[in-house]
C-alpha cells in the first residue's frame, strides 16, 4: 500500500514514522512533511498543496488511504472533498471537526448531551462580557471560539487581565476571525490529561493515555503553547478513571454526534481537568491527536495502525485491538527563541545528524521533527524553521527513566537560544512517588 499524511509537524513524522513501518506499506508520502520526515526510510515529501492537487495526486498514485494530521485541512473541507472523489481518508468531515473548529458549538453540543464541562456564557459584544466578568470575578478563562493554533485561550488570574483579554480578542482582533466570538469559563483547577481515541462514526477505540505540558516555562508557568513535552501513560488515569472518561465524555459525544446526523470518524482528543474529588471536565475537544502526545503515543504502539486504520474505515473498530510497549515514553519539545510569540528561524542545529543515524539501529528513542528545515549547501545540516522545532522522545523502564534518557538526549542537541522544558514528566513523577 502507499498512504498519503498531510501535514508538517512532529505529529505528522511520528504517524508517518509509525505507519510506514508496517510490512503492507510500501511508502508514505507526506504533505508537505518537514526535514525529518524527508530522511526517513520510507517516507516521501511532496510539495503539492491545495486539495484538487492533492486529490490527483491520491488518485494517480492509488493511495490506499490518506491521514489529516493538523485541524486546518478538516476546516478546509479536505475530507468531504476527499471522500466526494471516492477516496478513503481518515479524518472527520468539515461539519463534524466543529467540535474543534467552533469551541461555542462544542460547548452547546456538550451541554445538550450531558458530558461535564465548565460552566460558561458566549459574547461578540465587550461591553457585555466585560459586565458579566465584572459578576463573575477571578480567576476566570477567556477563549477566542475559532482556531487559534492552541493560542487562543487566557487564564486570567486577575479581573483587570481578563478585561484586558477581552478588548485584545473582541476589539483588537488580536486572533482575527477566530476570535469574533468568545466563550468566558468558569476556571477549573485540578490536573489536565490527553484522552484520544478513534472513531469509526460508531465505535470507539481508546489509544494510550498521555499528559502533555501547555505552558512555555517550569512549574506551568508562562504563556500556554501548543505543548511543549507529553508522555505516556499517565498515572492519573486508573482504569476505574479510564472507564468513568469513556461513559462520561467519549461515548456520549460519538454517539451525540451519530444522533445528530453528523457521524464522527477519525481520531478525537479530549483535553480534560480531573479535579481533585475525580470530577472529570472536558477543556476542549480536538479533532485530531495532539501534538506532542501522539510522539510518545505512538512510540509504544505496537500494534499495526495502518490496520487499525483500515478497520475504522471499515466500520470494525469494536474489532480492533491494541498491544501497547510497557515502557514509558516521554517527548521534550525543543523550541526556537522567541516561541510562542515571534520564533526565530535560519539557526544551525547541531548534535541531531549523529543522534538520527544512531536512532536508526535502536528502538529506545526517536527524534521527531516539527519546525526544521535542511541548508541548501548541505543536505545533512538542519536549520530551525518554526516555532516548535524537535519533539525528543525517549522509551524508559518508569517515568523517572524515561525522563532522565530524554534529556540525555536532548542535551547533545543545540542551537541558539533553543528553549526547552526542564520538567517534563514531573506531575506523573510527584503523583507516584509521593502519593
Ligand atoms: P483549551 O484550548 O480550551 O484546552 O485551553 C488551553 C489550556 O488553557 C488548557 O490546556 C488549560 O491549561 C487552560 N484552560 C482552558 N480552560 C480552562 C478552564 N476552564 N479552567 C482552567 N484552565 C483552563
Amino acid at each position: 500500500m502507499k498512504l498519503l499524511v498531510i501535514g508538517s509537524g512532529g505529529r505528522e513524522h511520528a504517524l508517518a514514522w509509525k505507519l510506514v513501518q508496517s510490512p503492507r506499506v510500501e511508502k508514505v508520502f507526506v504533505a508537505p512533511g518537514n526535514a525529518g520526515t524527508a530522511n526517513e526510510h520510507g517516507l516521501e515529501n511532496i510539495t503539492i498543496s491545495g486539495i484538487p492537487a492533492l486529490i490527483d495526486f491520491a488518485q494517480s498514485q492509488k493511495i490506499a488511504f490518506t491521514v489529516v494530521g493538523p485541524e486546518l485541512p478538516l476546516a478546509e473541507g479536505l475530507v468531504d472533498a476527499f471522500l466526494g472523489a471516492g477516496l478513503k481518508i481518515f479524518g472527520p468531515t468539515r461539519k463534524a471537526a466543529q467540535l474543534e473548529i467552533s469551541k461555542s458549538f462544542a460547548k452547546d453540543f456538550m451541554y445538550r448531551h450531558n458530558i461535564p464541562t465548565a460552566a460558561y456564557a458566549t459574547f461578540t459584544d465587550a461591553q457585555a462580557a466585560h459586565q458579566y466578568i465584572d459578576q463573575q470575578g477571578a480567576p476566570i478563562v477567556i477563549k477566542a471560539a475559532g482556531l487559534a493554533a492552541g493560542k487562543g485561550v487566557i487564564v486570567a488570574p486577575t479581573l483587570e487581565m481578563a478585561h484586558d483579554a477581552i478588548d485584545q480578542i473582541l476589539i483588537s482582533k488580536h486572533f482575527g476571525e477566530a476570535g469574533v466570538e468568545i466563550i468566558i469559563e468558569e476556571f477549573l483547577q485540578g490536573t489536565e490529561v490527553s484522552f484520544i481515541v478513534m472513531c469509526d462514526g460508531q465505535h470507539v477505540l481508546p489509544l494510550a493515555t498521555s499528559q502533555d505540558h501547555k505552558r512555555l516555562l517550569d512549574g506551568d508557568t508562562g504563556p500556554n503553547t501548543g505543548g511543549m513535552g507529553a508522555y505516556s501513560p499517565t498515572p492519573f488515569i486508573s482504569p476505574g478513571l479510564h472507564a468513568q472518561i469513556l461513559r462520561e465524555v467519549i461515548y456520549p459525544a460519538i454517539h451525540g454526534m451519530a444522533d445528530e446526523g453528523t457521524p464522527y470518524t477519525g481520531f478525537l482528543y479530549a483535553g480534560l481537568m480531573i479535579t481533585k474529588d475525580n470530577h472529570v471536565s472536558v477543556l476542549e475537544f480536538n479533532c485530531r491527536m495532539g501534538d506532542p502526545e501522539t510522539q510518545p503515543i505512538l512510540m509504544r504502539l505496537k500494534s499495526d495502525l495502518s490496520t487499525l486504520i483500515e478497520q475504522a474505515l471499515d466500520g470494525t473498530l469494536d474489532q480492533a485491538e491494541t498491544d501497547w510497549d510497557r515502557r514509558v515514553a516521554l517527548g521534550i519539545v525543543m523550541a526556537a527563541g522567541g516561541y510562542p510569540e515571534n520564533p526565530r528561524k535560519g539557526d544551525i542545529i547541531t548534535g541531531l545528524s549523529d543522534l538520527m543515524t544512531r536512532q536508526d539501529s535502536v528502538d529506545d528513542f526517536h527524534i521527531f521533527h516539527s519546525g526544521t528545515a535542511l541548508t541548501n549547501n548541505n543536505q545533512q545540516e538542519f536549520v530551525t524553521a518554526g516555532g516548535r522545532v524537535l519533539c525528543v522522545t525517549a522509551l524508559g523502564d518508569n517515568l523517572k527513566l524515561a525522563q532522565q534518557h530524554a534529556y540525555d538526549i536532548a542535551k547533545r542537541i543545540r542551537f541558539d537560544n533553543s528553549c526547552m522544558r526542564h520538567d517534563i514528566g514531573y506531575h506523573g513523577i510527584d503523583f507516584i512517588y509521593k502519593s
